[in-house]
């Protein structure tokens, strides 16, 4: 039963860090089980994983309890080779202090999203692949499944319910320990132990902040507490009370099944590109970023000094806070800190603070509009601060079906109330145009596909003199 964790996060080393396991020694640990063992079979600067080996004495496990199962069990079964809740508790045991989000050593990338990728040898799933991607998916991973035959030398017996399971993902180490540690006994829908309120408790401590608004929490929970009703309800039930409203922890899951599809591209690369080469062309000095998220478009005005004033407004606390953090706002010299100002607020409601920029960007924001608030935020944005240039960026659906699978379903994420058409953008844009006194002009971001376009559409209105 083997787990591996590869990053190549630079210096990937650092890994060794953040496990509390130095990278150049083997190490190996009794268990309950049997033994288990920690190396790393590459440790470079570049790349870097750690490999945990688990050792069960399969006949030791069986010991105590003959009376069950068939009589050559204790000798055929399949406890030594799967990853099951033995793994989880050698995650616990081995990988505490970064299960915990703790590290002496390098704190502050503990609390980093780093690029991981996991491997489980051999995992069981009743529920096949399909049940391996609703299960990882939508916690951001790309998946990649390796299915295994049931015998090789009879291909007509068919694939058996094992699998070698891939995943990668920009996750925090503590969050992917935490994926692992609750998701693996879910997979093989068997316990060692008995299962008793504390793990109702353990259940919700590993599952906070991501198990309430897993579409399948209730399938995680049933599994995980080893089918047992009343705890199951009982865990479910807390879980709706505590963590149901957090709306940032949903976008955040959200944002990354978003990042995941376009990342072959890094297409947010490109429309930053197209925003920033259009706002200077404008010659604007003083420029709004309208639903500024974490701050990305930001970053690169600031890299300009044609901008002298740089506002970023969102609704979302969270990821103004995430902006601060990004931008390093406390660090910068006092000349650029004075460029720039973050502020909180809605696009849906008219907003003083908003009057007289030369230009707004609002990327890849208006998808997230309720349609019935959008002829509020037109009214909020052309007709009360109307800058002289404003962009727009947001999905062409047409292209949607350039992308093999959408993780969100339809859309690009599942907070996107909507995705047009080119079409149905530039009619909408035009009529905005019209009623409040600009000219507007279409542009592809991202590569063109000729018959479906680019991935995104930008609008960019100019007002009339
Ligand atoms: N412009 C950023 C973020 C896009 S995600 C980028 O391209 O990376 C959409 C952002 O719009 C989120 O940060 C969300 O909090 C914000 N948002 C959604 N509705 C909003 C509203 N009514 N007013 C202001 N911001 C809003």
């Amino acid at each position: 039963m083997l787990l591996t964790i590869t990053t190549t996060h630079t210096p990937a080393t650092d890994l060794g860090y953040l496990l509390h396991k130095n990278p150049a020694r083997l190490q190996s640990f009794p268990m309950s089980f049997g033994q288990a063992h920690l190396f790393y079979p590459e440790a470079s600067v570049e790349r870097c994983t750690v490999a945990l080996l688990l050792d069960v004495d399969a006949i030791g496990l069986v010991r105590g309890h003959e009376s069950e199962g068939f009589a050559l069990q204790q000798y055929v079964n399949d406890r030594p080779y799967v990853a099951s809740s033995f793994m989880s508790v050698a995650i616990n045991q081995i990988f505490g202090t970064a299960l915990g989000g703790r590290s002496k050593e390098r704190p502050e990338l503990a609390q980093t999203a780093l690029p991981f990728a996991a491997t489980l040898a051999v995992v069981p799933c009743d529920g096949g692949e399909a049940l391996l991607r609703r299960l990882w998916e939508p916690l951001g991973y790309a998946v990649s499944v390796d299915h295994h035959a049931l015998d090789t030398h009879v291909p007509e017996w068919g694939d058996s319910p094992y699998f070698t399971l891939h995943l990668a993902a920009q996750v925090r180490l503590q969050e992917l320990l935490t994926h692992l540690y609750v998701l693996i006994p879910v997979l093989d829908n068997d316990k060692h132990y008995y299962v008793g309120d504390d793990e109702v408790e353990k259940l919700l401590r590993f599952g906070h902040g991501w198990l309430a608004i897993h579409p399948e929490r209730e399938l995680i929970t049933q599994r995980y507490l080893k089918h047992r009703k009343s705890l199951a309800q009982s865990a479910l039930a807390r879980l709706v009370e505590a963590e149901q409203p957090d709306p940032d922890a949903l976008e955040a899951v959200h944002s990354r099944e978003e990042a995941l599809v376009e990342e072959r591209i890094s297409l947010q690369q490109q429309r930053m590109s197209a925003v920033v080469e259009t706002l200077r062309t404008s010659g604007a000095r003083r420029v709004l970023d309208l639903g500024c998220g974490e701050g990305q478009l930001i970053r690169t005005l600031l890299a300009d000094k044609q901008f002298g004033e740089i506002v970023g407004m969102d609704v979302s606390h969270r990821n103004l806070e995430r902006a601060h953090e990004r931008l390093h706002i406390e660090r910068l010299p006092q000349m650029q800190r004075e460029r720039v100002r973050l502020i909180q607020g809605s696009l849906n409601y008219r907003d003083q603070r908003l009057a007289g920029y030369d230009a707004a960007a609002v990327v890849e924001v208006i998808e997230h509009l309720d349609p019935p608030r959008l002829a509020a935020f037109e009214r909020v944005l052309w007709e009360w601060a109307k800058p002289s240039t404003v962009v727009v960026t947001t999905p062409n659906a047409e292209y949607n079906v350039r992308w093999e699978r959408l993780p969100a379903g339809n859309f690009r994420h599942r907070d996107h109330r909507f995705e047009w058409t080119r079409a149905e953008f530039q009619r909408w844009a035009m009529s905005v145009a019209e009623r409040f006194g600009y000219s507007v002009q279409f542009f592809p971001v991202g590569p063109e596909d000729a018959e479906v376009g680019a991935p995104t559409q930008m609008g960019v209105w100019t007002r009339h003199a």
